[in-house]
């Protein structure tokens, strides 16, 4: 196997159940070492993609082939694969040692390399000093430190980590989110991870898949989510933004040249591009506006008014009124010294053509 053939390979995967589609024609590599998030609301078929890697539930049609061999049919047990779960799984009845070697003895291995294995995936986790206490007699996220060494312990091709930070407070999820992404690089392990959380994909992942309906809807970096969206859906679901609803003017090179509220505003082209007088919407990040007194050089330029402040500690969130009637409301992060010396006047809003994304619907 060369560098550039990919761990996984999901060749046109699909699965209903009765009426329900969960999942329609997905097909995806995915590349030994890469921290892979599968992101989207509740129903959107994550779950079932990640159930399927695991040989827990069988596709409608599509295949999975996991280092060049086909294991769709296959069983869990069968599979170089293993899963941590939202609720960690983790026997009470065991000690966290117990645990671990758990997976190793069902694999049949010998008692001196279970503990030879136990020990060192416990030292790796910094797990030494926890290794005859009961899962109860820890905090959580102690808790989920033992279920990703339970489930490394065997040495999985690929680690399935289905929602696995749901159950801690946000102060330790954060924790835990950089942690887990330091124990991914560090192991160069697959991790195939699934969440309703968009923070805490664009926090950890080195790709993303956003699905809606069954379907990818994007795939990239968490970068390129975020600043070039395809889609409304994408926009709206990743990070907060200002959607701009106008009207097709004409293209320039990559830029599309739309109509929005008496103003005339550049943005970088999607995909398709509508014709000339039809409905457009562009989205431009909170923070990519910019506040002037004096008109702008910026691209994309418009006048308005501050009818509201939130302090937020290092910056602030501001809405703005801007359009013909006063009546569209932009809304823009900015740093609280800013923030602050923004007074009743009629304020400059300006922003680079390259800062905003046309949308494909
Ligand atoms: P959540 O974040 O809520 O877990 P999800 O994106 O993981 O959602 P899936 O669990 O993959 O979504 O479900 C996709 C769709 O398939 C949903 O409409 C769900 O109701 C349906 N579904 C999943 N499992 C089953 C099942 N065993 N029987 C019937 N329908 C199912």
């Amino acid at each position: 196997m060369t560098d550039q053939t990919p761990l996984v390979r999901i060749e046109g995967l699909s699965k209903h159940f009765g009426e329900t589609v969960a999942l329609q024609d997905l097909t995806l590599d995915i590349a030994q070492g890469e921290f892979v998030t599968f992101l989207g609301p509740s129903g959107c078929g994550k779950s079932t993609t990640l159930r399927i890697l695991g040989g827990f539930e069988r596709p409608t049609k599509g295949r999975v082939i996991l280092d060049g061999e086909d294991v769709t049919g296959q069983p869990p047990e069968r599979r170089n694969v293993n899963m941590v779960f939202q609720d960690y799984a983790l026997f009470p009845h065991m000690t966290v040692a117990q645990n671990i070697a758990f997976g190793l003895e069902l694999k049949g291995m010998g008692k001196a390399d279970i503990k030879r294995r136990s020990d060192e995936i416990m030292s790796f986790l910094e797990l030494d000093a926890f290794g005859s206490r009961y899962p109860l007699q820890l905090s959580g996220g102690q808790r989920q430190r033992v279920a990703l060494a339970r489930a490394l312990a065997p040495d999985p091709a690929l680690l399935l980590l289905d929602e696995p930070l749901g159950a801690l407070d946000a102060k330790l999820r954060g924790q835990v989110q950089q942690e887990l992404k330091s124990i991914q690089r560090r192991t160069h392990k697959t991790f195939f991870f699934v969440t309703h959380d968009q923070e805490e994909a664009l926090t950890m992942s080195d790709r993303i898949v956003v699905m809606n309906k069954g379907r990818v809807e994007q795939d990239g970096t968490p970068e390129e989510l975020y600043f070039r969206p395809a889609s409304r859906f994408v926009a709206e679901f990743i990070g907060e933004t200002n959607l701009l609803s106008g009207h097709v003017r004409g293209t320039e090179g990559d830029k599309v040249v739309m109509d929005w509220e008496g103003t005339t505003l550049k943005g970088k082209a999607p995909a398709r591009v509508p014709g000339e007088g039809q409905p457009i919407t562009a989205s431009v990040r909170l923070e990519k506006l910019g506040f002037h007194a004096e008109r702008p050089q910026t691209a994309n330029a418009v006048q308005g008014r501050v009818v509201s402040k939130t302090f937020l500690g290092s910056r602030m969130s501001m809405q703005i009124a801007v359009g013909d009637k006063g009546d569209a409301l932009l809304k823009a992060y900015v740093d609280a010294e800013t923030g602050q010396s923004v007074g009743n006047d009629p304020v400059w809003i300006g922003w680079e053509a390259d800062n905003m994304a046309v949308l494909n619907d």
